[in-house]
């Protein structure tokens, strides 16, 4: 069932996600060679805490129902999405995908981006770049009147016409007092196909992207996300809310890369 929201509700959905965008440039100040995973999670949660809100992904169930343990999931080089801070130490040349969910008077924020860790392969920056702009190009066609497909088709078409890997099995997804509402946005599709867009709708964008092909494999832990091929993959995301122009985009990235032009 899908959820058109209110003016009202739609502010309290900027908030919460301006914070995810907040707790994302928080976390961008300590990436850097030799920091673990588990030490971004801990500013990550501290700075949530700080505010007022809750991490949505802490104790959220996998298929198994096995919890989350983390507030971010951080997925380094060819772990797509849904890694978990841990041990794990970033080193110059890596990427790292953080992806952070907060809930706040009542409201979820959701929103992705993908870090470049030091000197970083030149063809591993341009997947970086590739994955930003489909998500900007599923944004300009989020708009009423519009359907799901020709979302998912702009985004397919920019990845593949680069024979970048387009992952399937994730998708984006309809977003406000539950992080995952109806429908769900997948990041492929077909122009003219699938369900109407009208305002009001808050959904998440959120291609996830691969250097290589676009089959994916889960670790043992039952959550890791990997490339089958390892080859790196990225993720930016976006919650937006659908209006009858241009989409209002309710979780930013500036304040993070106010962070990173900053280096
Ligand atoms: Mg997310
Ligand atoms: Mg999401």
């Amino acid at each position: 069932m899908i959820f058109l929201k209110t003016e009202d509700e739609i502010e309290l959905l900027r908030q919460s996600n301006q914070l995810v965008g907040r707790t994302l440039a928080e976390v961008a100040k300590h990436i850097k060679p030799g920091v673990t995973t588990l030490e971004l999670d801990r500013v990550a949660e501290e700075f949530i805490r700080d505010h007022g809100a809750i991490p949505t992904f802490k104790g959220y169930p996998n298929h198994e129902g096995k919890p989350f343990p983390g507030t971010l999931c951080t997925s380094i080089n060819d772990v797509v999405v849904h890694g978990i801070p841990g041990k794990d130490v970033l080193k110059d040349g890596d990427i790292v995908s953080v992806d952070c969910g907060v809930l706040l008077n009542g409201f979820c924020g959701d929103s992705a981006y993908t870090f470049a860790i030091g000197q970083v392969d030149p063809e591993v920056l341009e997947l970086l770049t590739a994955t930003k702009e489909a998500l900007y190009l599923g944004i300009e066609n989020a708009i009423q009147g519009k359907r799901l497909g020709d979302i998912g088709y702009s985004i397919q078409d920019h990845c593949e016409k680069q024979s970048y890997g387009v992952v399937r099995e994730f998708v984006g997804h309809g977003i406000g007092r539950n992080m995952h509402e109806d429908p769900q946005v997948p990041n492929y599709g077909r122009r003219g196909t699938g369900t109407l867009l009208k305002r009001g709708l808050c959904i998440a964008i959120e291609p996830m992207i691969t250097l290589g092909k676009r089959q994916v494999t889960m670790d043992n832990d039952g959550w890791t996300v990997r490339t089958r091929d390892r080859k790196q993959a990225a993720h930016f995301e976006h919650t937006v809310a659908i209006n009858s122009g241009k989409a209002d985009i309710l979780s930013t990235f500036d304040f993070i890369e106010e962070v990173l032009e900053k280096r």
